[in-house]
C-alpha cells in the first residue's frame, strides 16, 4: 500500500459518510441497509461502517462484495484505489506526505488483521448458506406446474422446487408454494438458492451467487448454449428452442459465467439472451466480449417499452416478457436473427 492511500484512509476515518455524499455517492447511513451504489437494488447493501472506516458488504455484488470506504470509493466510481485516494486526499485537504515509519507499520498491521477477520467470516458465512441450501432443497418438493408463478410465466417446473414448510430468509418468510431454484457452482454442487414468491425474487441469505448457475437441458454435447439471467427466461427460450441454457440469476454474474461456459466448451456457439434493462445489457456485453458470445436482446415495440413508475422502470424487459406479447413465432425469429 502506497503511503497516499496509507494516510487518506487513516485521515478519512470517521468520516466516510460525508466523503460519500460529497463525491455523490448515494449510501446509507451508518449501520443501515438500503440500495447498493455499485449494483441497485433495494435494500442488499449493508453499510456497519465498522470502527470508522466506512466498511460495508453488499448481498447482490458478486464480485468482492465487501470492503471499506476506500473500496467503495473506487468501486462506484470505477476507479483505482490510488486515484480514489487521490480524489479523496483533495476533499480532505490532504497532503500526499506518508505517515511516520512508526504509523505505517501499526495501520498496516492492524488493516490486514482485519482483511482476514472479514474474510474469513464471509468464508464461514458461505459454508453455512451452502449446507443450509442442502437442508432447504431435501425438505422441498418437485414444483407442480400448477404453481401460480409458472402457470403466470406459462412455463414448466425444469426440475426446480417447492418450498412444503415455511422458510426465514434474513427479514423475508418464504411460505410454503415459493418456489426453490438451485444455485451450483461449476462442479455441480449446491452452493445456494433461489426463492421466487408472487414476483419476489431473493437469494438464500449469505449464499454465493459469484459463478453459481443452474442449466437446463444438457450442455455438454451441445453446439449452441444460452446464457441467460433470470430462470422465467431460462425457461422460455428453453422451451422454445430446445437448446440448453444457462441460467447465471444476475446481470453482474453473466460474465464470469459466460466466460466459464466458453472456457470449458470450446467447440459450442454462445448467445446471450439479455434482458433488455441498463444492468442487463451492461453486463451483456462485457460477458459477450470476454466469452466470445453474441448478444441478443428482446426487440419490443416502442409502446411496450414505456416506464411503469415515475423510477423509468419498466415492466416489460426480457424476452419472457417478449414471447408473453408476440407469441412463439416472433420470439424464435428474433432469438435467431
Ligand atoms: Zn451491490
Amino acid at each position: 500500500m502506497t503511503g497516499l492511500i496509507q494516510k487518506v484512509v487513516y485521515s478519512a476515518n470517521g468520516q466516510w459518510p460525508s466523503i460519500f455524499s460529497h463525491l455523490g455517492i448515494d449510501a446509507p447511513s451508518s449501520g443501515k441497509h438500503g440500495p447498493c451504489p455499485v449494483c441497485g437494488g433495494k435494500d442488499r447493501f449493508h453499510f456497519d461502517n465498522k470502527a470508522g472506516r466506512g466498511t460495508w458488504y453488499c448481498r447482490q455484488c458478486d464480485d468482492r462484495n465487501f470492503g471499506d470506504g476506500l473500496d467503495l470509493v473506487s468501486k462506484v466510481l470505477n476507479i483505482t484505489l490510488y486515484n480514489a485516494a487521490k480524489k479523496i486526499a483533495e476533499l480532505l485537504n490532504v497532503e500526499p506526505s506518508s505517515l511516520t515509519a512508526e504509523e505505517e507499520n501499526m495501520h498496516s498491521i492492524k488493516l490486514s488483521r482485519q482483511r482476514k477477520m472479514e474474510a474469513k467470516k464471509v468464508r464461514n458465512q458461505r459454508r453455512a448458506a451452502a449446507k443450509r441450501a442442502t437442508e432447504i432443497w431435501e425438505n422441498s418438493i418437485p414444483a407442480s406446474p400448477e404453481q401460480l408463478y409458472l402457470r403466470f410465466k406459462k412455463i414448466k417446473p425444469h426440475g426446480i422446487r417447492q418450498l412444503v414448510t415455511p422458510v426465514q430468509n434474513g427479514a423475508t418468510c418464504f411460505s410454503p408454494g415459493t418456489l426453490v431454484i438451485p444455485i451450483m457452482d461449476h462442479e455441480n454442487n449446491l452452493i445456494s438458492l433461489e426463492f421466487i414468491s408472487c414476483g419476489m425474487k431473493q437469494g438464500l441469505a449469505g449464499g454465493m451467487r459469484k459463478n453459481g448457475r443452474y442449466i437446463l437441458g444438457d450442455i455438454e454435447s451441445a453446439k449452441h448454449i444460452w446464457i441467460v439471467e433470470g430462470f422465467a427466461t431460462g425457461a422460455t427460450i428453453y422451451e422454445l428452442t430446445g437448446e440448453p441454457v444457462v441460467i447465471a440469476f444476475t446481470a453482474n454474474n453473466l460474465n464470469i459465467v459466460t466466460t466459464s461456459v466458453f472456457c470449458s466448451m470450446r467447440e459450442a456457439m454462445i448467445s446471450i439472451a439479455a434482458d433488455d434493462d441498463p444492468a442487463g445489457i451492461k453486463y451483456a456485453r462485457l460477458a459477450a466480449s470476454d466469452g466470445n458470445a453474441r448478444i441478443k436482446i428482446p426487440p419490443f415495440n416502442p409502446e411496450h417499452m414505456l416506464p411503469v413508475s415515475s423510477s423509468g422502470k419498466r415492466e416489460l424487459t426480457d424476452w419472457n416478457d417478449y414471447f408473453a406479447i408476440y407469441g412463439e413465432r416472433r420470439t424464435l425469429e428474433a432469438l435467431y436473427l
